[in-house]
């Protein structure tokens, strides 16, 4: 069992930490908010006094922090105050070009990296079902894939480093755009007087079928479980579905690739989240294509 220091106990990282406690490891953990560390300390975590102790002796440092700047901060302090050969995973969702620079920062001081967001949400998190995206070298990944274990559904190398990153944003951006599809089948199905369930019915059978519709439903009734039946409680809030719709556009325009429906899936998104729906789920957006606002 190892000494894993754990950075950044959120919505995400608390419930990540507590199903590594309960593998057997050993965490210690570090929070900018006392709220965040008195959640970790009930799950078994030991609570540190600040960044540096936690990755004192540490042979693995898991970073979950909001964005990028968040990431290369903490890196630039805690890297040199890391054990010799520990490994680095940081499983924040941030853009590709500051994940490369997060990898320099650690090779730097010979340190192992990756970069391993996650899908899943705060149920995945919990549940230990979190799909991890993986990007790094051959050995990095190799000594990260039993950590992740206890956290995780399913663990992809998809690549060198950033390719986890990369991985991450076009499937986001793939469910953006798709359940902004899916809703206005919806709302065209509602004038032309065809009922949800009926376009369920055939659109999950046939061409149209996708997560979007069949799993994340954005009317209530056809999939008990969806959002859309508690009142678009989330869930993923519609606040990181922008968040990682703007990373993927940053990520096309840097790299050249034409994502025109990107780019209108970022521009609906931000006017929904602009009217005041940031922790509303993403599914919403249904309303606001009505041009209801609620
Ligand atoms: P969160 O805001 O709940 O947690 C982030 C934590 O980082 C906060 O507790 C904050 O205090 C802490 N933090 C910030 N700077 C710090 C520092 N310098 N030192 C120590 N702690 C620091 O966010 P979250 O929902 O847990 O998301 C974390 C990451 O996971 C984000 O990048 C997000 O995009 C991604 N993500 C979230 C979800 C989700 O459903 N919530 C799903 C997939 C991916």
């Amino acid at each position: 069992m190892a000494t894993i220091a754990f950075i950044g106990l959120g919505n995400m990282g608390n419930p990540m930490a507590a199903n590594l406690v309960k593998a057997g490891h050993s965490v210690q953990g570090f929070d900018l908010i006392t709220e965040n560390l008195e959640t970790a300390a009930s799950n078994g975590v030991t609570v540190m006094a600040n960044a540096d102790a936690a990755v004192k002796d540490a042979e693995i440092v898991i970073t979950m922090l909001p964005a990028g700047k968040h990431v290369l901060s903490v890196y630039a302090d805690i890297a040199p105050k890391a054990a010799s050969n520990a490994l680095f995973i940081d499983c924040s969702t941030i853009d590709v070009e500051t994940a490369r620079k997060a990898h320099a920062i650690a090779a730097e001081h010979d340190l192992f990296s990756i970069d391993a967001p996650v899908s899943g949400g705060v149920g995945g998190a919990e549940a230990g079902t979190l799909t991890f995206m993986a990007g790094g070298s051959a050995d990095a990944f190799a000594k990260a894939n039993p950590i992740l274990e206890p956290m995780a559904g399913r663990v992809v190398h998809c690549g060198n480093g950033g390719a986890g990153q990369a991985a991450k944003i076009c499937n986001n951006m793939i469910l953006g755009i798709s359940m902004i599809g899916v809703g206005e089948a919806f709302v065209l199905a509602e004038k032309l007087g065809l009922s949800h369930q009926a376009l369920f019915d055939v659109a999950s059978t046939s061409s149209g079928q996708c997560w979007s519709l069949t799993t994340y439903c954005p009317v209530p009734g056809p999939v008990p479980a969806s959002p859309a039946n508690r009142d678009y409680k989330p869930g993923f809030a519609a606040g990181l579905m922008l968040k990682d719709l703007r990373l993927a556009q940053e990520a096309a325009q840097g790299a050249g690739a034409a994502t025109p429906l990107g780019a209108e899936a970022t521009q609906l998104y931000a006017l929904f989240n602009a009217m005041g729906h940031e922790d509303t789920d993403f599914s919403g957006i249904i309303n606001f294509l009505r041009g209801k606002e609620t």
